[in-house]
């Protein structure tokens, strides 16, 4: 049995008897979330009582897309998840488009590896 293979085995026995909180959720399998998106998946897996097993899949598995255990995959590898800027970080009304585009949750950040 391959890495691969045992951490599915794992994953697959821990969900016979439970339901994630991503069950049914299509931001988990959806392209190019934004910086909110993610938060709000990450925020999902934090109480998921089988995300070690979940990361440990992703991981063996090498997956390229999808949301898994706290962090969005890709091509470029794995991304964390960040918390969703406060309210108190939003910059006043007066001030300029341009400043407040800049903190937009679409825009992709850095790879946290
Ligand atoms: S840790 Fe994995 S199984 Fe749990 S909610 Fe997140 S993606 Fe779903």
């Amino acid at each position: 049995m391959t890495a691969e293979e045992a951490a599915w085995a794992a994953l697959d026995d821990a969900l016979q008897d439970y339901e994630p909180p991503c069950d049914g959720n299509d931001l988990f399998t959806a392209d190019g979330l934004g910086e909110s998106a993610r938060a709000e998946c990450a925020a999902l897996c934090a109480r998921c009582l089988v995300s070690d097993l979940c990361e440990a899949f992703a991981d063996a598995a090498n997956v390229k897309c999808g949301f898994w255990a706290g962090h969005q995959y890709g091509n470029y590898g794995r991304r964390k998840a960040r918390p969703v800027p406060s309210a108190e970080a939003a910059p006043p009304p007066s001030a300029p488009a341009s400043a407040s585009s800049a903190l937009q949750d679409d825009q992709p950040d850095a790879p946290d590896e």
